[in-house]
């Protein structure tokens, strides 16, 4: 077959019309288990100031430095397709004067975000994420919670192994002593490393132990680990944090190595992993603390925490992991037309029937009867409506119960009382 003139552009897909009971279950779950933890929904737009990217996510990262999809305007703003959901949020906290709210904001979100990544498998340019955020509480039981939130939407939505990996990469205070180390450490090893690497080390150099580069992973066996740096206040958190955890009987471990690459991450880090043979390693959604985001930003001190999946590696999960998904509703009737004056009567008989709450089936692009019925049949449904031209001409029409094949005329204005009728017998 040639290829069709225009398609999807590299790494964008649609999302078609079999796919969206999976798009559907997973915001519906999001919007049941959020709204029972108290949070409330909110849109960003898909368009930020460029720099509020730069400032927050930081300037060395790849999101920043490959991923963006950005445009100037005509007023020569520089605007970037959001790349992420937390720094809009907080940039949306900080203009609409939330802190002055009763603290914490519980939000949620759920919508499409833009990363120009090198196509492969799984990876999409654009692609959905929901996440979570709680924003002005410091205790660690809200890590807890942003770890429970995530880790119950996954189980509800139908996948049940899972791991938690979890880590702690200090604060203000104790990081820039393990940075030291950990880049003392890195220069040693210098020649081991991939170029990427080593570009790295000098900019932003817990970003090396997220190289999945083989040879890097072996330089980082013996490399400094950041919970041995801890200060008294983050090793209490991540204490606590774990204590939650235990008594939510949540598997976890500790991943040394784990520090998600965003700048504004601050103590807790965690990842929810598949344990699932056939997809085990699998990152389905991640989140952290992001204590000094609003100060970078311009805000107050706010603490915070939060935590966000990507939906298409969520719906594949499903998919692999077969999760049973509802059936579509099959329409118990059916209505069939026969000749002109029928069919011109069909619309405003099948609105009646929408507004009383049935489901109703139609072909009317057949014309024959038995086309009609055969429709009828392939769909299972109990009761079938036929207009012909002598009903339609004394406002009358026939009610076939497909179970007993009997049949009846009645009136127009009786069809919702009758057919609940033929419905409610067995
Ligand atoms: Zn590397
Ligand atoms: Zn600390």
């Amino acid at each position: 077959m040639a290829k069709p003139k225009f398609q999807t552009p590299t790494g964008m897909h649609d999302i078609l019309p079999h796919n969206q009971p999976y798009y559907d279950k997973i915001y519906e779950t999001v919007k049941k288990i959020s709204s029972f933890y108290d949070f409330e929904k909110i849109d960003t737009p898909i368009l930020e100031d460029f720099n509020l990217f730069v400032r927050s996510v930081g300037e060395n990262t790849d999101i920043v430095e490959k991923e963006m999809f950005t445009l100037k305007t005509k007023g020569k703003d520089l605007l970037a397709l959001r790349p992420e959901g937390t720094a809009p949020i907080m940039r949306s906290y900080i203009e609409n004067g939330f802190v002055s709210l009763p603290q914490p904001v519980r939000l949620w979100y759920f919508g499409p975000f833009f990363r120009y990544e090198k196509p492969q498998a799984g990876r999409f340019r654009q692609f959905n994420q929901l996440g979570i955020e709680i924003i002005g509480e410091k205790d660690a039981i809200v890590d807890a919670q942003s770890i429970l939130v995530m880790y119950s939407i996954l189980q509800e939505i139908g996948l049940k192994d899972l791991v938690v990996k979890i880590n702690s990469i200090g604060d203000e205070k104790c990081r820039p002593i393990y940075r030291k180390d950990l880049m003392k450490y890195l220069r040693e090893k210098k020649n081991s490393l991939c170029s990427d690497c080593q570009k790295r080390m000098k900019t932003n150099p817990l970003r090396v132990l997220d190289c999945k580069n083989e040879k890097c992973q072996q330089v980082l066996v013996e490399a400094p680990q950041s919970v041995d740096y801890l200060c008294e206040e983050c090793k209490k958190h991540l204490k606590d944090v774990l204590e939650y955890l235990d008594e939510l009987k949540i598997p976890y471990c500790l991943e040394s190595k784990l520090v998600r690459g965003l700048d504004y991450y601050t103590r807790t880090v965690f990842e929810i992993e598949s344990t699932r043979e056939e997809s085990c390693g699998v990152v389905l959604a991640g989140g952290g603390r992001y204590d000094n985001l609003a100060k970078v930003l311009g805000g107050e001190e706010v603490s915070a925490c939060g935590a966000a999946a990507g939906i298409e590696r969520i719906v594949s999960e499903m998919k692999e992991s077969k999760v049973k998904m509802p059936f579509s509703s099959v329409p118990e009737v059916f209505f069939t037309q026969i000749g002109p004056l029928a069919k011109k009567k069909s619309l405003p008989i099948l609105e009646e029937l929408r507004k009383s709450g049935f489901e109703v089936g139609e072909s009317f692009g057949k014309d024959g009867l038995k086309a009609q019925l055969g429709k009828a049949s392939r769909l299972g449904v109990k009761a079938v409506l036929i207009l012909g031209q002598k009903e339609a001409l004394n406002d009358m029409i026939l009610i076939r119960n497909m179970q007993t094949s009997k049949q009846v005329e009645v009136s127009q204005k009786d069809i919702v009382k009758e057919l609940k009728q033929i419905l409610k017998e067995k």
